[in-house]
């Protein structure tokens, strides 16, 4: 059985995709949607040698070698232009996924979808989309085995929208800040209360130049996010 984090990244997928899996590693998540009748064919893209042998296993453990194509490159250097129509990036930080789009925007010509599960960062995929002119479509956020996995979905269109809070919703989410489920007051929770231990410890320090600014930085931010939850 998938994880339900991946199945929530396929359940994404449109019906009849061509896909790009980027970062596959054992290659699950492409199998699954092919099985599962979402795609026509797939290419697993892996830039290292031990999960791409666990992804060509698997492809082939699954009889899947003639529509899911192993290759070993970084980021979007596996696919050629108009080649697939949606792209899904999971399981890394929002950095690296900013940074596999960015160097690899060439190749996003004709992809309709990008399906994005950032495990940490995900204000940092947001912006990127919004500076390419991709538009958030929806937002998942599920916990599983005590962790918690933002899912972002995008579509080539206005990066502008659905936005009207920008600072609040870049860090929140728009959707997930709208719907505010147990799962996203927990993380936010969460996160402002490491936030307020942080200023804590730094009341306690010496008031060095560095302790007072990153003390100022987290208190904009615990304000931001109190009000935005409020
Ligand atoms: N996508 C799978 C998932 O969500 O379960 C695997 C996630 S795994 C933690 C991250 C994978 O991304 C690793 O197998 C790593 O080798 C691969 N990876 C990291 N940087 C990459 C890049 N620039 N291009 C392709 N793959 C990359």
């Amino acid at each position: 059985r998938l994880s339900k984090r991946l199945e929530t990244v396929a359940s994404f997928i449109p019906k009849g995709a061509t896909l790009a899996d980027i970062g596959s590693d054992h290659a699950y998540l492409p199998c699954y949607a092919y099985l599962h009748g979402y795609i026509t064919k797939a290419v697993a893209g892996e830039v290292a040698d031990g999960p791409l042998r666990s992804a060509k296993l698997q492809v082939e453990r699954t009889g899947l070698q003639d529509v899911i194509s192993v290759r070993k490159g970084d980021g979007l250097e596996v696919i050629q232009p108009g080649e697939v129509d949606c792209i899904t990036i999971a399981g890394m930080g929002g950095t690296l996924i900013a940074n596999i789009l960015e160097a690899g925007k060439d190749k996003l010509s004709g992809v309709k979808r990008l399906i994005l599960q950032p495990n940490v960062g995900a204000h940092i995929v947001r912006k990127w989309l919004i500076d390419h002119q991709w538009e958030l479509m929806a937002e998942c956020i599920l916990e599983e085995e005590g962790k918690i996995y933002e899912v972002l979905v995008a579509e080539k269109g206005d990066g502008k929208r659905p936005y009207r809070n920008m600072e609040a919703e870049l860090l929140l989410g728009p959707f997930l800040l709208k719907e505010k489920n147990d799962v996203f007051l927990k993380k936010w929770n969460n996160e402002l209360a490491h936030w307020k231990r942080i200023v804590r410890q730094l009341d306690e320090k010496a008031e060095t130049e560095s302790a007072i600014s990153k003390k100022q930085e987290l208190e904009k931010k615990i304000k931001l996010v109190e009000e935005a939850l409020r």
